[in-house]
């Protein structure tokens, strides 16, 4: 029998899936329990689960489905490339038309000097490439000692052993060895929760500054680069404060030591720009991308690197690659997304009207006694729960109860939304139109009224 064609029903789904799939970030005891949700079908901002429920997707999958569910262009991109040329690599000095083309449409799409792409998998892929990368360009320019990775705490950048290292996630450093040599974190610019009395724009600085401490406690000739996503995703959507990046821009320059902004999520339109390091006056030398590059239809990532560092690259062999670096495939299903954020407008209508429509809306959900902030940058946003607001008080017991209370009544009520911790985060398709934006912060606003109830 085929499966996929004619599944069985839900229960048998479920007990099969438990018994065989290991998945993500998942605690097997409970999926054992509560069976996984079994998602079959999507159109739009709409997902379907086996049941026939229709959920609003609030988080576009895991942060990628830029362009919505259900894009048949995108189909027959696809269809089309693996019927001419399925897979052919791009190692030594070999290349073909659709990786061509999407490395010169990035280079074309990406600020400045950012001309020239290495293609992954994925974004874990693309930072362990970033890893292997800067520490290879300051070998090449005959400072190998130069190779100590600056990221901050709370970040996330992927979860294979580099990028899983760059990234600051306590929980997963518990797990299997990380971080790796030569990578230290900094603090995060997370003024909600760790801002104590400094007015934000004094805390922004106070963190930015931590990099020049780092730096000057390491010493210059040891550091290679600093790492940060442009808005911290994963983390809860935590915009820095106004003050943090001039700063850490500032600090980047005087010690000329490379930057790397992950645009992972926030690449793509996300934040009202092509490239959130746009939308927040950053310079990086590289930039990571992958998620919204092919709206998450095919698996592709990629890293994409100035002029200078590129030139310095190319004076070695970078020993350096993967199998499916620039899958043919995915380049081109890659491309016809970028077309369509392109020519349909999507990118400039998130700046010139849907970015400006959730934050006046999402606003309103600071009102609920739940609530204490409700804060969004472009299509992303927040809200973290809260006994007392005014003091930014935490809620007795573990962390993320709340959370995940709310969360279940998100689902219950026909929103995907996310908690981290006691935090509720969104990042919806960028083609959600006005209505889908209110009935979003309408099932927030419900899913909260019950979460209230049950907190009490
Ligand atoms: N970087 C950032 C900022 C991310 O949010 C993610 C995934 O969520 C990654 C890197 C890792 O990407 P992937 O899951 O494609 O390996």
């Amino acid at each position: 029998m085929n499966m996929i064609a004619n599944h069985p029903p839900t229960a048998e789904l479920q007990a099969l899936d438990a018994a065989h799939h290991l998945h993500p970030f998942t605690h097997g005891g409970e999926l054992k329990q509560k069976g996984a949700r079994v998602i079959t079908r999507a159109k739009g901002v709409t997902l379907t689960d086996s049941d026939g429920n229709d959920y609003l997707d609030g988080m576009a999958g895991l942060w990628c489905v830029n362009i919505g569910y259900g894009r048949d262009e995108l189909a027959e991109a696809a269809s089309r490339q693996m019927r001419e040329l399925p897979y052919y690599n791009t190692f030594f000095q070999t290349t073909h038309v659709p990786a061509i083309a999407l490395a010169n449409k990035l280079a074309e799409l990406a600020p400045r000097d950012l001309n020239h792409v290495f293609f992954a998998g994925s974004g874990s892929e693309a930072n362990d490439t970033n890893i292997r990368m800067v520490r290879t360009y300051w070998a090449e320019k005959g400072k190998p000692e130069k190779n100590v990775i600056i990221s901050r705490k709370n970040a996330y950048h992927g979860s294979s052993m580099g990028s899983g290292s760059l990234g600051g996630m306590s929980f997963m450093h518990e797990q299997g060895g990380l971080p790796i040599p030569d990578i230290c974190h900094i603090d995060q610019p997370h003024w909600w929760k760790e801002g104590g009395d400094m007015s934000p724009e004094e805390f922004g600085l106070e963190r930015a500054r931590q990099l020049e401490q780092k730096i000057e406690e390491l010493g210059e000739d040891r550091v290679a680069a600093f790492i940060a996503e442009p808005v911290q995703g994963a983390g809860g959507v935590v915009i820095a404060p106004s003050t943090y990046w001039p700063e850490i821009q500032r600090i980047c320059d005087k010690y000329e030591i490379l930057l790397i902004a992950d645009e992972v999520i926030c690449g793509f339109g996300r934040t009202g720009s092509w490239f959130g390091s746009e939308t927040l006056n950053i310079r990086p030398h590289i930039m990571t991308i992958a998620k919204g590059l092919s709206s998450g239809y095919a698996p592709i990532g990629g890293s994409i690197v100035c002029d200078e560092v590129a030139e310095v690259i190319n004076n070695c062999e970078f020993a350096h690659g993967y199998t499916y670096s620039g899958h043919p495939m995915a380049c081109a299903v890659a491309l016809e997304n970028l077309r369509i954020l392109e020519e349909e407008g999507i990118v400039d209508r998130v700046a010139s009207h849907s970015a400006a429509y959730l934050a006046d809306k999402w606003k309103g959900l600071a009102d609920h006694p739940l609530v204490g902030e409700a804060t969004t940058i472009g299509m992303m946003g927040s809200i973290v729960l809260t006994p007392d607001a005014s003091s930014r008080a935490a809620f007795a017991g573990d962390e993320g109860d709340a959370g995940l209370i709310t969360r279940e009544h998100c689902f219950q009520n026909g929103l995907i939304m996310r908690h981290v911790g006691d935090r509720m985060i969104i990042s919806p398709p960028l083609i959600i139109t006005d209505a889908e934006m209110d009935t979003l912060v309408e099932r927030a606003w419900k899913a909260l009224d019950l979460a209230h109830k049950q907190l009490k």
